[in-house]
């Protein structure tokens, strides 16, 4: 990796962060607080939050084995991608460079931050090889994306490729691991202390239950955690969120039920799609939903928002012609989605 110092935007490596009341003073023994301009009344959400949620940090060091200096957490993982490309690309200049198909996020973001956006499409397992991403990176190539269990592939990629990346590139390599609770690949964040440029991304969104309280997690080294912090908005992540979050990691356990319960749907609801005369074929996953090829994903899906139920039409993503990728619900929403199927 070359140095942090050459990879972060100039402006961003100088930039002085805003400090607010509570980055100035957060000491325990004070009682009367007079400092943020916040009323008195209404509480206990009259307070500004943490601008560096370090309670929550705390259970979540607990949970996923990272210490709180290694954790930012977002308004979503979406938050965590945008601060990547606002942090290390300069606008105009730089590019990243993406595994294809992907999640739409990596582009979208770079679009808006004006940064090329470099695709190498995935094999015919979407799979990839680590020597075809490296190949499409040049001098101005800042960040690497890789989505496992890949979305809406719903694989796990290749580990070993994953990590000749991360050693082979000189620049960012982010893993996002939005699916990592549903799968049988290990996460990366084991790898975190041996590689400097490696960003890993998680969310609350998917096995967590937790979508609408927006809470995403970027695991990466204390370096590039701070430089994160410097950027984002001070009061990123809400009280009523962090509140919400807690309570979720107090009881983990619950979420391990759950995805055990939707793993055993996943594989009733694909063996049942495979006796569908209307699938031609469904992908192996390693996620909570699938990608199943239909004879003709279009019908089928106006088929189906017709009866009230939405699945996500990806038949104009590439490699996926006639897919549509289906989440795992809950046994009555996947029944009805069968019975509806059956009825085609
Ligand atoms: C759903 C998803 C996320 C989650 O985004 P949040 O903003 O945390 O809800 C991130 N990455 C991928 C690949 C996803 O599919």
């Amino acid at each position: 990796m070359i140095s942090l110092e050459q990879l972060v935007r100039p402006n961003i490596w100088k930039l002085a962060p805003y400090s607010s009341a509570r980055d100035e003073y957060s000491g325990k023994e004070a009682h009367v607080f007079l400092d943020a301009n916040e009323n008195p009344y209404n509480g206990p959400y009259n307070r500004y939050p943490d601008p560096l949620q370090r309670e929550l940090k705390q259970m979540l060091k607990k949970v996923k084995g990272i210490p709180e200096e290694n954790i930012f957490l977002g308004n979503g993982s979406d938050e965590a991608i945008d601060l990547a490309y606002r942090v290390f690309c300069n606008p105009g200049r730089d590019n990243v460079v993406a595994i294809a198909p992907t999640y739409g996020m990596y582009q979208v973001c770079a679009d808006i931050n004006d940064i090329e956006y470099r695709t190498v499409l995935l094999d015919e397992n979407f799979d990839f090889k680590a020597a075809d991403l490296l190949a499409a990176c040049d001098a101005n190539t800042k960040i690497i994306w890789i989505c496992s269990p890949n979305n809406p592939t719903g694989n796990s990629l290749n580990r070993d490729e994953i990590l000749k990346v991360i050693e082979g590139f000189e620049g960012i390599v982010i893993v996002d691991e939005a699916y990592i609770d549903f799968a049988q690949q290990l996460s990366m964040r084991q790898e975190l202390p041996k590689h400097p440029n490696l960003i890993i991304l998680q969310t609350m969104s998917k096995a967590w239950g937790s979508a609408a309280i927006r809470l995403g997690m970027a695991f990466a080294s204390k370096e590039i955690i701070s430089i994160y912090n410097k950027v984002k908005y001070p009061y990123n992540v809400n009280q009523l969120t962090q509140d919400q979050a807690m309570a979720m990691l107090k009881d983990p356990f619950e979420v391990d039920k759950w995805v055990k319960i939707l793993m055993a749907e996943r594989s009733r609801l694909m063996q049942a799609f495979l006796e569908l005369p209307i699938c031609e074929k469904i992908y192996k996953t390693d996620a909570n939903f699938f990608l199943a090829k239909m004879t003709d994903a279009n019908a089928i899906y106006n088929y189906l928002v017709e009866k009230g139920i939405i699945v996500r039409n990806r038949n104009k993503v590439q490699l996926c012609q006639n897919c549509l990728r289906i989440t795992i619900g809950n046994r009555t929403e996947n029944n009805e989605l069968l019975s509806a199927l059956r009825q085609y």
